[in-house]
């Protein structure tokens, strides 16, 4: 729209512009059509756009063949855009794009983020959409200029910092171009810029504890003109000795340090469980005949190599809010590594019976003890990798607390995020969870609002507590 459609558009719907609400728009079609271009659009496509105001984006979205899911706040503007665009492929939703769930969209296969954002919520707003793990594939933003720069920034500048880091640990960050304030009406006082965001293969990166990792960032960007050697000075003993091993200055100041060197440095103040210490290739597992009956026994690398029917327990864990936490394998595991999986699992070992093994898995995987009770059985399969399953589920009052050597990170996601995530993607999954999942969606097909532990009290004959 040029600037005089915009004018009379706005009076039309009686929208004066907001300045809280970032309500300058963009009427340099040229520009809003260079923007979309960057997000290469496709057919296949479910694109979220934040903020469509009156459709600059949206309009070049639709031509471009995508489904566009809109969310506006603005009831004047989302009324106008459901009026203005025809098309069943256009859904506007009239809410706080803060108050989105993005996991919903897991349910679709490729899904870009698109949006000239509100600039007062941007920071909040990235945080929600970004957060892992994001179902985003590729996001083409338009920001202020400041937040634009900090979230591109090399090392040794002055937007490098915190959020940079945060920021770069899971995505390459592109900074595509800067934006006068003239494209707007009505201009805003500040400069703008466009980003593109893409999501890193887990494997670009080394193996890490990102807790301590975020933490060491956040204490050396505290205090930017400070060496690290006094910010961090808790964290090691001899910082000479970590500053010469790591081949870093040893009077770095935290803008220094590249992200590759921000991860060497934690994983030398506590490094990650390596591979050998974690796998135990001599374990030996009861290998069982069609009827789950244990007719002999053999070592793990035997009974995967070979396909012998064998054991194994899944378990769910769901907070007090009905969500189930979701683990992603460990990239060091033999078999299905960085696909998502159950709370725990684990195999049942020579002596075990399933429910010992139900409690042991839970405490070495989660570091918690808790009721089990027992929800369903499957048999073996080339779909359950030839194990039979005992399914368990329990409710955890607090937190969990994750094995790094068994999980590279987690999530509790509420069962329908998981629903639509394993019928969209389940290429992401360990195959076994997706035969679980399914068995217990069918005996709970309800979502369950909220989990209290009583309900996890009474047995029947399909359920038992351990
Ligand atoms: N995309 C349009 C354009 O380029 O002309 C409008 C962009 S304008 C910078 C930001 C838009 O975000 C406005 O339409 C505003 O009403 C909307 N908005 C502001 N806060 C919002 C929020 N919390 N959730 C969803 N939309 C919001």
């Amino acid at each position: 729209m040029k600037t005089s459609g915009i004018r009379s558009t706005l009076k039309e719907i009686g929208v004066s512009p907001v300045k809280t609400l970032g309500q300058n728009f963009l009427h340099d079609q040229n520009l809003a059509r260079w923007i979309v271009d960057q997000a290469q659009i496709t057919g296949q496509d479910y694109v979220v756009e934040i903020g469509p105001g009156l459709g600059a984006l949206t309009k070049f979205l639709l031509e471009a063949g995508a489904r566009v899911l809109a969310i506006e706040k603005d009831a004047r503007l989302a009324n106008f855009l459901r009026g203005h665009f025809d098309t069943e492929r256009l859904e506007i939703l009239n809410i706080d794009a803060l108050q989105f769930d993005p996991r919903i969209l897991f349910a679709h296969r490729s899904v870009k983020l698109i949006g000239n954002l509100p600039y007062n919520i941007s920071s909040p707003l990235l945080s929600t959409f970004l957060r892992y793990p994001s179902p985003i594939s590729l996001s083409v933003l338009m920001l202020q200029k400041e937040m634009a720069m900090r979230l591109s920034a090399a090392p040794r500048t002055r937007d490098y910092g915190a959020l940079t880091l945060r920021v770069q640990l899971h995505r390459r960050v592109k900074y595509l171009r800067s934006v006068p304030a003239t494209v707007f009406l009505p201009r805003p006082d500040v400069d703008s810029a466009v980003i593109r965001l893409e999501p890193r293969d887990p494997n670009e990166m080394p193996a890490r504890n990102d807790e301590l990792l975020l933490k060491l960032i956040r204490i050396g960007f505290s205090q930017r003109r400070k060496q690290l050697r006094k910010l961090l000075r808790e964290h090691t003993t001899d910082w000479d000795a970590l500053a010469s091993a790591l081949d870093i200055n040893p009077n770095a100041r935290a803008e220094e340090l590249s992200l590759l060197q921000w991860i060497a440095f934690a994983n030398y103040i506590t490094p990650p469980p390596r591979q050998e210490t974690c796998s135990t290739p001599d374990e030996r597992f009861p290998v069982v005949d069609e009827d789950d009956r244990i007719c002999g026994e053999a070592k793990r690398a035997e009974v995967h190599g070979n396909n012998l029917r064998h054991r194994a327990v899944h378990i769910l864990i769901f907070n007090q809010a009905g969500e189930v936490y979701l683990q992603q394998r460990s990239r060091g595991k033999d078999l299905h590594p960085l696909k998502w999986d159950s709370s725990a699992a684990g195999h049942v070992t020579v002596g075990e019976n399933y429910n010992e093994t139900a409690r042991r898995e839970l405490q070495e995987e989660l570091g918690v003890n808790l009721p089990l009770e027992k929800i369903f059985r499957l048999t073996a399969s080339p779909r359950t990798d030839h194990e039979f399953i005992c399914g368990y589920r329990g409710v955890v009052p607090g937190e969990v607390f994750p094995n790094k050597c068994e999980i590279e990170n987690g999530a509790f996601l509420a069962p329908a995020v998981i629903d639509g995530w394993t019928s969209a993607r389940p290429d992401n999954f360990a195959p076994g969870f997706l035969e679980c999942w399914k068995a217990y969606r069918k005996m709970y097909p309800e979502p369950e609002k909220s989990i209290r532990p009583e309900t996890f009290s009474a047995a029947s004959d399909a359920a038992s507590t351990v």
